[in-house]
């Protein structure tokens, strides 16, 4: 347990209805107690645990004329806190200024100010919960979509430990049946009985003495303890495929699809950003060229996250300032997950369209005819017979075409393999690499067996792959990982 008290502002830094200043440590409520004055005249120490008391907020040894605000003290005596130490809550008036007063307070009494997700370090190195639940706290802070939302509450309430946990019992009964057997001075290598031993010999053994005494040691013919072994690797390697495919799948969907949008000058392609963000953000106008910078928006269709590009358009330019924007634009559009292509349905087809064409083919692109709503000179054919990317007849000016836009990128996106189902999913891409890692040591594991190596070999990789998914829950990890993680974190979380 850390010996010091900590407190933070953890509501956000703007006028809002209510803020929270939350202080968390052993001299929690010392610390609370030198600065609330509880309505009741009580002090804040002898009050029971989890009980809100009216009171008010004074400048640290201060008297009446010091009074900072009227609160409501929220007293939560450990283990059953967020942090699991002694915690109090101080809800003010939600405005900057008296939440920092009333901070400045806490901290004049003897507290010190929090890190950034230090509530949720201590709650993590308390053992109250593990890394993967860690890191699904911040997960669901940033969630942008239900999608997200839901993914990061599964692995708040356990989904991951459980799943690791219970992948990591059976490898371990393995790993003690292996060291027992090695320790074992009638213990007969795995290598050894193949050749030796007839088929029908009873005693052809592997010896198990299992690491409790009293539970006699069992035995079990090579052959059969190579295939128990090999059916419980397949079963990780199963469980551990399942977790990162959801990751993989689901990965859009939590994060955003990063879109792009294309097209030649005066497209229609600031135009199209508005219409999907609802606000006259990207500068309009009918000058070329205009749009030099990279805009970045982010808009939720039904659910799809959409982290929108608007570019300055791929387009040969030996204007300086455009260049900028057009090599940023050629760099953004090559991370894409999806293109749109904003095609001028009033003009002819030009070079800057033919070489937009070649950039999206074998790219998941969406080709836009925008200006439908005017003459057109271009056809859906002609646009059809130089690409295989969808055509949508569409106008940014009316809105016309827009369901289909939305229908058509939820087609793209959501083909029904990712789900709001329970699946198990991991929560970052720290726990997918461990997963992975585990992943790599049990399929040398599966080679060594059926090399038919000695079983010292495997015991080695069967103990990394232990120890990998043992660092999911942050079992065993460096300090600078754990450092890392929750640097990450907002402050007052
Ligand atoms: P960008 O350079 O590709 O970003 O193009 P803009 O969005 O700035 O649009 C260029 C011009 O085309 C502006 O005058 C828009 O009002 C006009 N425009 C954009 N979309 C449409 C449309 O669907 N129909 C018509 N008639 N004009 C449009």
């Amino acid at each position: 347990m850390a010996n010091d008290t900590i407190a933070a502002i953890a509501s956000g830094m703007t006028a809002s209805g209510i803020g929270i200043i939350r202080i968390s440590g052993p001299e929690a409520f010392a610390v609370a107690g030198k600065i609330c004055r509880l309505k009741k005249g009580r002090p804040l120490g002898e009050t029971a645990s989890h009980t809100i008391h009216y009171g008010v907020v004074t400048e640290a040894g201060g008297s009446e004329d010091a009074v900072i605000d009227e609160v409501l003290i929220l007293k939560m005596n450990g283990p059953k806190t967020y942090t699991a130490e002694d915690t109090v809550e101080i809800d003010c008036h939600g405005g900057p200024a008296v939440m920092r007063r009333v901070l400045s307070a806490v901290l004049a009494a003897g507290a010190r100010p929090a890190e950034p997700g230090e509530f949720t370090k201590r709650a993590f190195l308390n053992g109250r919960i593990d890394l993967s639940e860690a890191e699904a706290v911040m997960s669901l802070i940033e969630a942008k979509n239900d999608y997200a939302m839901k993914s990061a509450v599964r692995v708040l309430r356990g989904s991951v430990r459980h799943k690791v946990e219970s992948m990591r019992a059976l490898l371990l009964t393995h790993i003690a049946r292996i060291e027992a057997s090695l320790d074992d001075p009638e213990h007969l290598g795995l290598d050894e009985d193949i050749d030796d031993m007839a088929d029908n010999d009873e005693e052809a053994v592997f010896t198990i003495r299992h690491t409790a005494d009293y539970l006699e040691p069992e035995r079990m013919k090579a052959e059969d303890y190579r295939r128990a072994l090999g059916e419980a690797v397949d079963s990780v390697l199963d469980g551990i495929g399942d977790m990162l495919a959801h990751y993989e799948d689901g990965r859009l969907l939590r994060e955003g699809i990063k879109t792009v949008i294309l097209g030649r000058p005066n497209a229609g392609k600031s135009s199209l950003l508005n219409l999907l963000t609802g606000e006259d953000r990207a500068i309009v106008t009918d000058i070329a060229g205009t749009t030099r910078d990279i805009l970045e928006e982010t808009v939720t269709l039904d659910g799809l996250t959409l982290l929108l590009t608007d570019t300055a358009g791929i387009r040969r330019t030996e204007e300086p300032v455009e260049k900028i924007g057009v090599e940023k634009a050629r760099l953004e559009a090559e991370k894409a997950d999806l293109l749109i292509y904003v095609a001028d349905v009033t003009r002819p087809l030009d070079k800057d369209d033919e070489d937009i064409l070649g950039f999206i083919k074998g790219r998941p692109a969406i080709i836009l005819m925008n200006k439908t709503d005017s003459v057109p000179v271009i056809t859906a054919d002609e646009l059809r017979q130089k690409s295989t990317a969808p055509v949508v007849p569409f106008s940014a000016l009316t809105g016309d075409g827009l369901g289909e836009l939305k229908a058509m990128i939820k087609d793209l996106f959501q083909k029904g393999e990712v789900t709001y189902n329970d699946e198990v999913t991991v929560a970052s891409e720290r726990q997918r690499q461990a997963l992975t890692a585990a992943g790599d040591s049990l399929r040398l594991v599966r080679q060594s067996l059926a090399d038919r190596m000695p079983e010292d070999f495997y015991a080695i990789d069967l103990t990394d792959a232990y120890a990998s998914l043992g660092s999911v829950l942050g079992e065993d990890i460096g300090e600078d990982v754990v450092n890392e993680v929750f640097s990450r974190f907002c402050m007052g979380k």
